[in-house]
């Protein structure tokens, strides 16, 4: 269901969702009852917020590529034991 946007003059942007070729020209703003007209948007993806940062983020590193200086900060803190292969436990150690 497609999302349409309206502009009240008192409250500003009021969205809403209506069938499509539903939506009416004007509404009436839900907060103080005015007219407000239909806005005519570009259209944008609707769903799973993390799908849509990471295609943000793709097709803000065609043009604006994250550029690192050096590398990430060591953890602070006793390395973790390194998780050894059960299949080796059996074998000699140095
Ligand atoms: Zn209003």
């Amino acid at each position: 269901m497609p999302l349409y946007a309206y502009r009240c003059d008192e409250d500003g942007a009021v969205e809403v969702m209506r069938p499509m070729g539903a939506a009416p020209a004007t509404l009436s703003c839900p907060t103080c009852g005015a007219d407000a007209a239909r806005m005519i948007t570009a259209p944008r993806l609707r769903g799973d917020g993390a799908r849509i940062a990471a295609i943000d983020r793709a097709e803000a590193s065609r043009t604006e590529p994250t550029v690192v200086s050096a590398p990430p900060p060591r953890p602070v803190g006793p390395r973790p034991a390194p998780r050894l292969d059960p299949r080796t436990a059996a074998l000699p150690r140095p």
